[in-house]
């Protein structure tokens, strides 16, 4: 077997396959670009050769640098995770001709599915149902507007060389074709350098069904069951799942044996996914579901895979790189349990899913029985914009498919990151959709009610309540503390938004300046701002108290001095800007505790104004 691997990508998958190859005295080498100095991945390898500056085109995506580090550093084999080149025929051949073992399929199998249409064409060869629709070279806007009408509306435009899912635009009636074709040609033109376009039939209620296949060099191939990945936010995977719900034995065997068609049609070696589309607006049936596209790489939703068959889909794919045949027969492989995966993003569903960018300050994911994280990224370290903003998955497994989704519920409930945003709250409520829940998931689900899940959460009154008063000192000024009113209403900032909370009792508080919230997925920071008397016209209406921590910079007055109403008592110097305490009616200075230059916690007691008798 390889006895050194390099790992040409970053983030969680190059720390998955760090991981597995570890386990089985692997030595690993990782590369990193100038924003990854301090990565995961890069810690987490036995060696790390830095090969460029941060965006892609100009390190991860150079071939000729991850073979020369290869090279230098002698690792045997070269594995690309997924994205990047991963599905580059051309790099996998220079790897191979560089002498190295390249850990994926032979490069003419890449090509024969690299391109939507040729692939179609060659299922289509070999007896693989696939969606009705034009894979013609007639790339006239007539001609294809012709076909499209043949075909019957809603149609789908699909860029040949699309991924990613960029490159497609759904077409609902004639009228909107050339404008679609239009701009799906440009936008195919600018992401992958071709337009040319391909029409299938838009299957309505669509569910994205697909199955992992695995081959070795002897000629076996295997499948290893299938996975639903329905839950789709334009065209790109959110949750996914194995196995698929409502899949019965015999839809379940038509489909991964068409898969292993498919796969043993282009001379596949390593892991693989044949993506299939189903019609899924009844049960799910052999005669629709059709062949969609094949993903010649491990793929981002594996583990679900991992975690039901009992299989590390890395560990086959080293040990079938190194040229060993498959570890499992078929009869060998069986479904056991149920397991979802959720893509963690740093991104902001209240902000239109802008991704998020800084650093992890906070970064805390949940942890259950059946759960699994996978991450490329930890507590301190920088998510930069240069990449897929996706800093971790959570899967867990269950029983059943109710016990893996309340799981992963769990594990997004127990996870906190901050201050960078994630989707955790939405992925939490699509778990809870209550057609989600029951299985009934159709890829535009998060298209029609996707605005309530991405629907900023605020916390709860007993959370609020709770890290309001770990802002509060606990050794307030003794009169205040005698005569205090049960209840006060306090002003903080909540995320730099002003809140009035009703405090009660003592606080625990020492000085802190801020406290996190974090439940249901999202984190929040809370901060003193104000304290006012409230609702108490008893004698401590008086107290002046300092409103947030802080510095006193100035006191303008005198114990026993008579003031004012509005009259100007003493200045707080606090979070960079300056507070004026003033007294709140006529009267005298009947306790002065402020000293200028003295720092002060929360809701210090600084002075006492009495009121003039009447
Ligand atoms: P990509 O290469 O971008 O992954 P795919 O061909 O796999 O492109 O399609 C991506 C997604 O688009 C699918 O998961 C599915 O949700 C949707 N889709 C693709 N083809 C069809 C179709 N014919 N009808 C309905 N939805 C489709
Ligand atoms: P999948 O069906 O596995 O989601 P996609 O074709 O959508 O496959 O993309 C593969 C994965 O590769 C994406 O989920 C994404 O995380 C990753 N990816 C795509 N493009 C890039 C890129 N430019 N750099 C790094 N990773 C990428
Ligand atoms: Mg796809």
């Amino acid at each position: 077997m390889i006895s050194s691997i390099l790992i040409a990508n970053r983030g969680e998958i190059a720390c998955r396959v760090i991981r597995t190859a570890r386990r089985l005295g692997i030595r690993t080498v990782a590369v990193y670009s100038d924003a990854d100095a301090n990565a995961l991945h890069v810690r987490s390898a036995d060696e790390a050769v830095h090969i460029g500056p941060a965006p892609a085109r100009e390190s991860y995506l150079v071939g000729e640098k991850i073979i020369a580090a290869a090279k230098a550093t002698g690792a045997e084999a070269i594995h690309p995770g997924y994205g990047f080149l991963s599905e580059n025929a051309e790099f996998a051949q220079a790897v191979i001709d560089a002498g190295l073992v390249w850990v994926g399929p032979k490069p003419h199998s890449i090509t024969a599915m690299g391109l939507k249409d040729a692939a179609k064409k060659l299922m289509q060869e070999a007896g693989v149902p696939t969606t009705p629709g034009y894979l013609g070279d007639n790339q006239d806007p007539a001609h294809l507007a012709a076909e499209a009408a043949k075909i019957g509306y809603p149609v789908l435009i699909k860029a040949v060389a699309g991924g990613g899912g960029k490159g497609m635009r759904l077409v609902e009636q004639p009228e909107d074709f050339a404008d679609a074709l239009a701009s799906c040609q440009r936008e195919a033109a600018a992401s992958f350098g071709n337009d040319v376009v391909l029409i299938e039939k838009y299957i309505l209620s669509p569910r994205h069904i697909e199955v992992q296949v695995f081959g070795d060099s002897h000629g076996n191939v295997v499948h290893l069951f299938e996975r639903d990945c329905s839950l789709q936010r334009r065209h790109q995977k959110v949750i996914e799942e194995a196995p698929a719900p409502g899949m019965d034995e015999a839809t379940r065997e038509a489909v991964c044996q068409a898969a292993v068609r498919a796969a043993k049609a282009v001379d596949y070696e390593g892991a693989g996914t044949i993506e299939f589309i189903a019609d899924g607006s009844g049960k799910l049936s052999a005669d629709k579901i059709w062949f969609m596209e094949m993903n010649t790489r491990l793929q981002v939703e594996h583990p679900v895979t991992e975690e039901i068959t009992g299989q590390d889909l890395v560990e086959w794919q080293i040990r079938v790189a190194s040229g060993a045949p498959l570890p499992k027969k078929q009869a060998e492989l069986s479904i056991n349990g149920w397991a979802m995966e959720a893509r963690l993003y740093a991104e902001d569903p209240a902000k239109g899913f802008l991704p998020s960018i800084g650093t992890l300050e906070l970064f805390e994911l949940g942890e259950v029985e059946g759960g699994r994280i996978d991450t490329g990224v930890y507590e301190g370290a920088a998510v930069t914009p240069f990449y897929d903003p996706m800093i971790a998955k959570l899967i867990a497994r269950g029983e059943t498919r109710d016990e893996a989704r309340e799981r992963l519920s769990d594990m997004l409930h127990d996870s906190a990151v901050w201050p960078v945003k994630t989707n955790a709250a939405f992925l939490i409520n699509a778990l809870a959709h209550q057609d989600f829940a029951a299985g009934k998931v159709d890829t535009g689900l998060i298209g029609r009610d996707g605005d309530a899940m991405a629907a900023d959460p605020e916390p709860s009154d007993e959370m609020l309540l709770d890290a309001a008063m770990s802002l509060v000192p606990a050794t307030l000024a003794p009169g205040l503390r005698l005569n205090a009113a049960p209840r006060r209403v306090a002003s903080f900032l909540l995320d730099g938004e002003p809140v009035d909370i009703e405090i009660e009792g003592e606080g625990s508080g020492t000085g802190e300046t801020s406290v996190l919230i974090a439940e249901n997925g999202k984190v929040w920071q809370l901060q003193p701002w104000r304290v006012d008397g409230s609702g108490n016209h008893g004698a401590h209406d008086g107290d002046i108290v300092s409103p947030m921590p802080g510095k006193i910079i100035a006191v303008d007055v005198t114990e026993g001095q008579s003031v004012t109403k509005g009259q100007k008592l003493l200045t707080l110097e606090a979070m960079k800007m300056e507070h004026t305490l003033t007294a709140p009616f006529d009267g005298t200075v009947a306790e002065l505790k402020a000293i200028a230059g003295a720092q002060v916690q929360v809701e210090a007691l600084l002075a006492r104004i009495e009121a003039v008798e009447e």
